[in-house]
């Protein structure tokens, strides 16, 4: 439960892909306190400290949301589970994700089965199996309780074909996340008026840097293309959906001392002129016009 009650989006984990570099930003994750709920919107490496450092409870996690099963968004599923459940969880928590969820959770506990059966004898714990529900979605409505309603929709991820964007709608407010995807224009009626659209986004330049100085760079090359949009394309959707506030995340390059977030606005500014962030990681972006806490991006 978010107890200071203010609706707020924090990007937790704001870079494009699964590695990570000294001094660099996180794979994919975010919050989204809404109504009172606490909602995880994937499980990248570092969710875990980085709800902590957002402030968050790891006893309040109540909705987790997987997008894909492409690691940078459901590699440290399990261990924040794991670690709320040491942190005291006592209350169920539901797991939405794409098919392969349900195997990845049953997995993981098996993998761990060895602490969760000690803990439980040793620490008198509930047991955690019992505390967690996992939901494999397709297309459509996800979920629709207390006000909150989640629908998802079927993006273009070439080859990951299980890759759901997701609407998140409470109280007249809404937040879209466009997942991973490549130029996707059904995506614009989907996020149709949305207050936020979190939308993944590369920079043309940039990606031909990283290319350059990867070994399999051809195939690399052709996976971004195929797989991902580039700022400008993130602004078209954002355009036709007619959104409040574009939030460019899923960034590839993330860690090119060379891009700066000018070079994004630039980037973006062909296609879009409304309220802009540049996520990077642990920034808040406040919900509705209310205050939201400390780094709130205004641009
Ligand atoms: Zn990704
Ligand atoms: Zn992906």
């Amino acid at each position: 439960m978010n107890t200071e009650n203010v609706d707020r989006l924090v990007l937790l984990g704001s870079k494009g892909g699964p590695a990570v570099r000294p001094g660099g930003p996180w794979p994919s994750s975010s919050l989204l306190e809404i109504g009172g709920r606490t909602i995880v919107v994937d499980c990248g490496l570092g969710v875990t400290r980085a709800l902590t450092d957002a402030g968050v409870s790891l006893k309040a996690l109540d909705l987790i949301f997987v997008t894909h099963l492409h690691s940078d968004h459901v590699l440290e599923l399990g261990p924040l589970i794991h670690t709320a459940w040491t942190a005291g969880l006592a209350t169920p928590v539901t797991v939405f994700g794409p098919p392969g969820t349900g195997h990845y959770w049953q997995c993981f506990c098996q993998a761990m089965e060895f602490d969760i059966e000690i803990r439980i004898i040793d620490e008198g714990r509930p047991d955690i199996r019992d505390l967690i529900t996992v939901e494999e979605f397709g297309e459509g409505s996800i979920l629709d309780e207390r006000g909150l309603t989640v629908t998802s929709l079927r993006v273009d991820h070439p080859p990951v074909t299980d890759c759901f964007a997701l609407r998140f709608e409470q109280g007249g407010k809404s937040v879209v996340f466009s997942a991973d995807t490549a130029f996707f224009p059904p995506l614009a009626e989907f996020a149709k008026a949305a207050d936020i659209l979190v939308h993944e986004a590369m920079l043309e330049e940039g990606v031909e840097r990283l290319v350059a100085r990867t070994g399999n760079g051809a195939r690399l090359r052709e996976h971004l293309l195929a797989s991902h949009s580039f700022a400008d394309e993130a602004g078209r959707i954002a355009s036709d959906a007619g959104v409040k506030r574009l939030v460019l995340n899923h960034l590839i390059p993330a860690d090119d001392p060379a891009i700066g977030e000018d070079d994004w606005i630039d980037a973006v500014r062909k296609t879009w002129f409304g309220d802009l962030t540049i996520a990077r990681d642990g920034l808040v972006v406040g919900l509705g016009g209310q205050k939201a806490a400390s780094g709130e991006e205004t641009a």
